[in-house]
């Protein structure tokens, strides 16, 4: 990344909303979830976008530029959002798409068949349903959620036009149902199934996660056949920051994203966002990012409450920050923006235009 390179004066094309840190779900792995006990981290509230809100912040001539919007976050799940609904209408229109990110465990059918309605707007529009296993096991780790509630969920968004993709992790719990979920996808109208390869979670040093539930039982998260397990080499983990060839190329400059954390700061991505906010919490961090973050005051003069978009982009922070990839090589950033960094996933279509 040459150190002119930096967000100054970019129009922004995609935006990345985290609407909520509310969840119905308690998966051990989330950020959000105390692994002891299964219960959400004890600084968590109830912090939410509104619609009110995101208008103010992106105004019409803003909002006109965008192509894609995409709903997901560190800390919740967007349709735990009180507008949800109200903001997925907002931003989508024949020109901009909108993606949501779940574990579609909430809401009514009527909900899911009126979400379906208005992504319909858009082809590229989708949701991403994070179902990761069948009626007997998908709950194992998504937990606190109901199969039976999802799937009927999942139908009503289908039969109102929307366009759903179904997203598997491969655990050793539940990778002998690949086949038969994928074959649930085909018959469902999912138009897509995607194996998530869990290359964050496991290696051959790490083959096993204990947890505690809520009623205090110890269980155990294991990895899956090797199959399911990312290629070596390829793994995020895998980029070495004093390496030679570690150049970052920043994915959302490339792509002219933001990040909106549902407490309104603004950030270049999701994966330096959760770094930051702990750094606010008095916790540790070895991020790399949020050092420079906490110099410029940045929850203060990132805080969309505070000062407009514009004012952000035209900050010093932007610049500083390009020149921080070349002479600080920040480790987050090297782990998903270094040259090497290769997330794996293997997509298959069910649909002739699923993408
Ligand atoms: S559904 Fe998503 S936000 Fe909720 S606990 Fe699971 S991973 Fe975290
Ligand atoms: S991790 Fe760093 S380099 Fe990658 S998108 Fe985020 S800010 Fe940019």
């Amino acid at each position: 990344m040459k150190p002119t390179d930096t967000f100054y004066g970019v129009r922004i094309a995609r935006l990345h909303l985290e609407l909520t840190e509310k969840c119905n779900a308690a998966c051990p792995l989330c950020i959000r979830t105390n692994p002891d006990g299964l219960r959400p981290q004890s600084y968590l509230g109830t912090q939410e976008l509104r619609l009110d809100d995101l208008r103010a912040f992106l105004p019409v001539e803003l909002r006109r530029n965008l192509l894609e919007v995409h709903m997901c976050g560190s800390y919740g799940d967007p349709i735990m959002a009180k507008d949800c609904l109200a903001i997925a209408a907002l931003f989508c229109t024949p020109n901009c798409s909108v993606s949501l990110s779940t574990n579609g465990s909430a809401r009514s059918t009527r909900w899911w068949s009126e979400l379906g309605r208005i992504l319909a707007k858009n082809p590229k529009s989708r949701v991403d349903f994070h179902i990761d296993g069948l009626a007997d096991t998908n709950s194992f780790y998504r937990r606190n959620t109901s199969f039976a509630k999802i799937i009927k969920n999942a139908t009503a968004f289908i039969e109102a036009g929307g366009q759903a993709n179904w997203e598997f992790i491969p655990f050793k719990h539940n990778e002998h149902q690949i086949e038969q979920a994928r074959e649930l996808s085909r018959q469902l109208n999912f138009a897509r199934f995607t194996i998530k390869k869990s290359n964050w979670i496991f290696s051959e040093e790490r083959p096993k996660i204990a947890f505690t539930d809520r009623n205090g039982k110890t269980c155990y998260l294991e990895k899956p056949s090797s199959i399911y397990m990312p290629d070596k080499g390829k793994t995020r983990a895998s980029v070495i920051p004093d390496s030679d060839n570690q150049e970052i190329n920043c994915l959302a400059l490339f792509q002219n994203e933001l990040y909106i954390s549902c407490e309104s700061i603004v950030y270049p991505c999701c994966w330096v966002a959760r770094h930051a906010r702990n750094i606010y919490l008095g916790k540790d961090t070895k991020d790399g990012f949020s050092e420079l973050f906490q110099r410029y005051n940045g929850n203060e003069i990132f805080n969309l409450k505070r000062h407009s978009l514009e004012e952000m982009l035209h900050s010093h922070f932007f610049m500083a920050l390009s020149e921080w990839w070349s002479t600080n090589q920040p480790p987050i950033c090297f782990k998903k923006c270094g040259l090497k960094n290769q997330p794996e996933k293997i997509k298959t279509t069910n649909v002739t235009n699923g993408g």
